[in-house]
């Protein structure tokens, strides 16, 4: 793997950069894979999660996750800076793996997950929360910000690439929490949602460099141009998404690009233009993380080689805003859902747990469980935004009856006394690729799908046959 000459010159004089050492990384090729897993769906003690990483990619020995003091580089180990990431010893074939799809786990580049380490030292999470992810497809940073704010909190993942929304929302859905909206807007829409976020993401489209050794052919398209041409663009983003952090709200600022000019100079571009204060963290020394410092006004950022850190290229920054006022909610004209009839209300309920944490509102005869904390926020988002998805949807009410919908059997909000096969790993296989279930059961009706004790999707059973209702865009397209 050859590093363009101009690439390699661009980095020299940064601190940490070791050429050497660099290249030899990046020729080597050595594929590191992670998952995190998701601890709505996991047994969140560390033993459930550790035999779950276990289960079937084969782990040499019976350890437990390595004590923090052992080599960053053994394989088989916890991700030191984020309570749910694991090293896996191989790249197993996700797509054949049911609990992929059921929304176990989610892979995700290692130093990613150091947002983790960002957002606790920055923000009291035990408050709830109005979160913002800017540039959220496929969905990486959502889900992992959606496990460690509270259940009160609310997480706008927006992505403004039409084409990326579907992958983002599927993501989500499968993650199964209620608490996230999916939105589809351009940053400077944001501008109506003035001093709304107490805190804003923005994981900026860059010139990649980061992600070179797991996708060589990115490194055509590096050029000293394209880093100019996306820093520009960085600047407008954070520009245009500004005006809707809260005072002493916090801006996390990412790319998986090395260049001073999407990294540092970005900084410095923050604190000149917004006035805003940068924030430093801490990042434990065996971590081998390199503290980068802007040149203009020693701002902090956090950069990754892979070299030096088990995982790909990356930087991360944080800074409180230091100006704006109070957000009030302004009167809504008009109500985007109408409430349930008592009689559509008992029908939708049965389908629910917790059903009285949920306002049940329709639109036309689709029926949405919404966080009842958060009506108000999403009929006022609703109001600004282009909404894809928002709490969960859980059915469409026909002739007094509710025909689930597929996100109802991904969340977290399901009743769990409703009708269930567990299927054997080949149907289960079957069923994510909408062939043929043999579901084993003579109970007919709509029936969850479920593989290892998790929801897959619904079937209906009639007497001489199974529907399978697991939705066509999302199947399994590859042969085994
Ligand atoms: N945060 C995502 C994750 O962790 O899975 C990855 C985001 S990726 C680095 C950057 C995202 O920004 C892409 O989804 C891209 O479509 C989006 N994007 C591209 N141009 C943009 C723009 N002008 N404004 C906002 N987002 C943009």
């Amino acid at each position: 793997m050859q590093l363009p000459e101009k690439f390699i010159a661009s980095l020299t004089g940064i601190k940490g950069f070791d050429k050497e050492a660099f290249e030899k990384v990046h020729l080597a090729q050595e594929q590191v894979t992670s998952i995190r897993l998701n601890p709505a769906k996991v047994s969140s003690m560390e033993n459930g999660e550790w035999s779950m990483v276990n289960r079937q990619w084969s782990i040499a020995s019976d350890e437990k996750p390595a004590p923090s003091d052992s080599s960053l580089f053994a394989i088989h180990q916890k991700v030191p800076w984020a309570t749910h990431g694991y090293y896996l010893s191989e790249r197993p074939s996700f797509t054949f793996d049911p609990l992929f799809h059921a929304g176990v786990y989610y892979v995700q580049e290692a130093s990613s997950m150091f947002l983790e380490q960002v957002l606790k030292q920055t923000t009291d999470l035990s408050k709830p929360l109005r979160v913002l992810d800017l540039c959220a497809a496929p969905g990486g940073k959502s889900t992992l910000l959606q496990s460690i704010i509270s259940t009160e909190s609310l997480l706008v993942s927006n992505e403004v690439i039409k084409t990326r929304v579907n992958i983002l929302t599927e993501n989500i859905t499968k993650w199964g929490s209620a608490n996230v909206m999916v939105t589809n807007n351009d940053p400077k829409d944001f501008e109506r949602l003035e001093n709304y976020f107490d805190v804003i993401v923005v994981d900026a489209p860059c010139s990649g460099s980061g992600l070179f050794r797991r996708e060589p052919e990115a490194i055509q398209e590096w050029s000293e141009d394209n880093v100019a041409l996306c820093s520009q663009r960085q600047q407008r983003i954070v520009a245009d998404v500004w005006a809707s952090l809260k005072e002493n709200g916090i801006l996390i600022y990412s790319t998986c690009s090395y260049s001073k000019k999407e990294d540092e100079d970005i900084n410095d571009w923050i604190v000149d233009t917004l006035n805003a204060e940068s924030i430093k963290l801490n990042a434990n020394s065996e971590w081998n993380i390199t503290e980068a410092i802007s040149d203009k006004h020693g701002c902090y950022g956090y950069r990754f080689f892979p070299d030096k850190t088990l995982g790909e290229g990356f930087f991360i920054a944080a800074f409180r805003k230091t100006e704006g006022s109070e957000f009030i909610f302004p009167k809504l004209k008009k109500n985007a859902f109408e409430k349930l009839s008592k009689k559509e209300e008992t029908i939708a309920k049965e389908w629910l747990a917790n059903n009285n944490d949920y306002s049940l509102l329709k639109k036309e005869n689709s029926v949405y469980a919404l966080p009842a904390d958060h009506v108000n926020d999403i009929q006022f988002i609703q109001s600004s935004l282009y909404i894809k998805k928002a709490g969960i949807l859980t059915g469409k009410l026909v002739h007094d009856e509710l025909i689930p919908e597929h996100e109802l059997a991904m969340s977290l909000i399901i009743n769990d006394k409703i009708q269930a096969v567990d299927l054997s790993e080949n149907n289960a296989i079957n069923f994510l690729s909408k062939e043929e279930v043999n579901a084993g059961t003579s109970v007919k009706g709509w029936t969850l799908a479920k593989y290892n004790n998790h929801n897959l999707g619904w079937m209906k059973v009639l007497q001489n046959r199974v529907n399978n209702y697991y939705p066509s865009a999302w199947r399994i397209l590859k042969r085994k």
